[in-house]
């Protein structure tokens, strides 16, 4: 799956990109686009789509928000057609001549555009995707030519027509911009007479705009959404996903252990590992017991309170001293930074290893028809794959990692032994 999850990004969400920045998809297409996507990603699993137990939603936010991280087709091609607009107004080149001599022939500003029935495809997509172009754009009036006086921020931090609703929707002057203001002398028509109680805001607005410092140079156009005041598509893509919510998983991520088993960690985080449990949940129809005790199988019971896992955190919690063991991955957090304080580097390490141990032979009897003689043998294996992971590590962390296996591995032979 961190295969299929690395191939997704670097190629099926690249391939229209070229499209994607050229056109707004129609979402049948962004919904195939998706479709191929989520079918790749489950596709290695044994069992069909209908075990998909992890929304396609969550997938798709960022790590930071809980998700893998693949990207969102819809925002994506937004972020990317955004680009246009922000190359119109501050670069210059052939594409643009042809798109100011078109549609901006009376020096319009590009927040006052109105659909019309002859545009171009292009054209009437980027129409479609101006609102969220105008909302990280902002703009820093000097003689105010490219700056609307009603509709944009400039004056105040949100727009006046947003401060002063009825003086905006009494006003016929609603799409000009602040120089043409300027050479009107504040004269603005209005459909009717002001009343006392709209004259004193609008004069006081008047003495407002005519002390702004205006410059005789033109308006500065910036991107708020980025520190350095220049565009970025990805600063677009972020803007359109800070509302996503989501516990961030930032402990696996960082662990220091193979992008698979962190994707499998994430599975578990998610209560997705498809054990008989979760399986029956998707009316799957078979034995709802465990493979290696009569107990029914859930997350909980295969990882940390069937006899083999207990038998295997026992093993741990000899070797950490410890007087009691986990019952699931909550108590695993809080117990392990109890008895193994300032080992927090290896705290999702070692729960990985063990779970993986454990999931990799639970798999072995279920479809290789293999027995399991020894819960022991489990431990060693998790000890095999903890001190083979421990080369992730620096050289100090390495050395007191592969130190620690080997008492647990004397503490197993022990066992074995009686
Ligand atoms: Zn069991």
């Amino acid at each position: 799956m961190a295969g299929r999850v690395t191939l997704i990004n670097s190629s099926l969400s690249s391939t229209s990109i070229y499209h994607m920045s050229m056109y707004l998809l129609p979402k049948t297409i962004a919904d195939t686009l998706d479709k191929q996507r989520r079918t790749f990603l489950w596709s290695g699993n044994a069992l069909k789509k209908k075990y998909h137990l992890v929304r396609w939603e969550t997938i798709c936010k960022s790590k930071k928000k809980g998700g893998l991280g693949i990207k969102n087709i819809r925002k994506m091609n937004v972020s990317l057609l955004c680009k246009w607009w922000w190359k119109l107004e501050n670069e210059d080149g052939l594409w643009q001549s042809i798109v100011k001599a078109k549609y901006m022939s009376n020096n319009q500003l590009i927040g006052s555009f109105k659909h019309r029935v002859d545009d171009s495809p292009i054209w009437s997509d980027l129409l479609k995707i101006r609102p969220g172009y105008l909302k990280g754009r902002s703009t820093k009036v000097r003689n105010g030519r490219s700056t609307l006086f009603w509709e944009e921020p400039w004056l105040k931090s949100k727009p006046l027509c947003v401060l002063y609703p009825v003086l905006y929707d009494l006003c016929t002057d609603k799409g000009i911009s602040v120089h043409q203001f300027i050479l009107k002398h504040a004269q603005l028509h209005f459909s009717r007479w002001l009343p006392v109680t709209l004259f004193g805001p609008w004069v006081s607005l008047i003495d407002e705009v005519y002390s702004y410092p205006f410059e005789n140079e033109e308006d500065k156009i910036s991107w708020k959404m980025h520190k350095s005041g220049g565009f970025s598509t990805r600063s677009v893509y972020d803007l359109m996903t800070s509302g996503d919510t989501g516990h961030p998983f930032s402990h696996i991520w960082k662990a220091r252990i193979p992008h698979r088993i962190k994707i499998f960690m994430w599975l578990y985080e998610n209560k997705a590992i498809l054990t008989k449990e979760n399986l029956l949940r998707r009316n799957w129809q078979g034995d709802p017991s465990c493979y290696f005790c009569p107990n029914d199988e859930n997350m909980d019971h295969l990882f940390f309170t069937c006899p083999i896992a207990k038998v295997i955190w026992g093993m741990i919690a000899i070797t950490l001293g410890a007087n009691n063991i986990p019952e699931n991955l909550d108590q695993y957090k809080i117990w392990i930074e109890h008895w193994l304080p300032g080992g927090r580097p290896v705290y999702t390490f070692c729960v990985a290893a063990v779970c993986w141990a454990i999931w990799k032979r639970r798999n072995a009897v279920c479809f290789e028809k293999k027995s399991l003689r020894n819960p022991v043998d489990i431990l060693l294996y998790a000890c095999a794959l903890m001190t083979y992971w421990a080369g992730l590590y620096g050289a100090d962390m390495q050395g007191r990692i592969v130190e620690g296996v080997k008492v647990l591995i004397a503490c197993a032979h022990k066992v074995l032994a009686q």
